[in-house]
């Protein structure tokens, strides 16, 4: 089973996972990019994952839903465009013989799911939409801190191995932010030098290392005590607790330049 990053628009990932002549696609908010490599690569498309129902995650679902009859997935919670099996919390598919299990991940839609695959004889995958960036965390849009601060828990908790298969190329970025937070983290130092010699070269940061994450990034690690003074130093007025923590942490990052 191969795993590849497709770009798409400014910083989209349609991630693609490739396996005997056939394809699955997950969050193909453009079709071109998946026509493209299905013709270069003359593979079938199979099967479409979905995470939550933002435009730059489907807006090519319907048009290669009709061009392959391809078989969707997505959110239970949320409501989109064409038809698709509903998938909660707990529930499980397969393909090809992979066994896939769903997530509830709340936080920057309110009904945001998340992919949990072991393949055989690989590393783990997680497909986390905008859950969770490489150094970072999506925008909380609809759901509250609580909950992406309970999501992302989820997501900590499955196997450091795995391999995180973000939606977009934001971990620069990020990354420039989680030093603001730790600038004494040298695991943090380390991988922004990694990660910028991958950019220089066009490649992407992706898929990341969970195990790294945890290490690294700061919406993973509220609960540290060099995360929670650097958040109580940009706002005092914040309650100690860790949602509370966790709001401010991210109300930090909207604002950073
Ligand atoms: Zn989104
Ligand atoms: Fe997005």
């Amino acid at each position: 089973m191969n795993l590849i990053p497709l770009p798409a628009f400014s910083d989209n990932y349609i991630w693609l996972l490739q396996h005997q002549g056939l394809a699955l696609v997950v969050d193909p908010g453009d079709s071109t990019p998946v026509a493209n490599w299905l013709t270069e690569h003359n593979h079938k498309l199979d099967c479409i994952l979905v995470t939550h129902h933002h435009g730059d995650h489907t807006g090519g679902v319907a048009k290669l839903q009709h061009d392959w009859g391809a078989k969707v997935y997505g959110p239970a919670h949320e409501k989109l465009p064409f038809e698709y099996q509903a998938l909660m919390q707990g529930q499980q598919f397969s393909w090809l013989g992979m066994n896939f299990l769903t997530l509830d991940v709340p936080g920057h839609t309110s009904g945001h799911i998340a992919y949990f695959a072991e393949p055989e004889g690989q590393e783990p995958l997680l497909f986390c939409g905008d859950t969770l960036f490489s150094g970072g965390c999506g925008r909380l849009f609809e759901g509250t801190p609580k909950q992406m601060l309970h999501s992302l828990d989820q997501l900590a908790a499955l196997p450091g191995t795995s391999r995180v298969c973000c939606a977009h190329e934001y971990t620069l970025s990020n990354l420039k932010f989680a030093n603001a937070v730790e600038p004494h983290n040298a695991s943090l130092q380390a991988y922004v030098l990694h990660c910028k010699d991958l950019r220089a070269q066009n490649l992407p940061t992706l898929p990341a290392k969970l195990a790294n994450e945890l290490q690294i990034n700061p919406f993973l690690r509220t609960r540290s005590p060099t995360v929670i003074s650097a958040v109580k130093k940009f706002a005092p007025q914040v309650k100690d607790n860790e949602a509370d923590i966790f709001a401010h942490l991210r109300l930090w990052k909207n604002d950073y330049q």
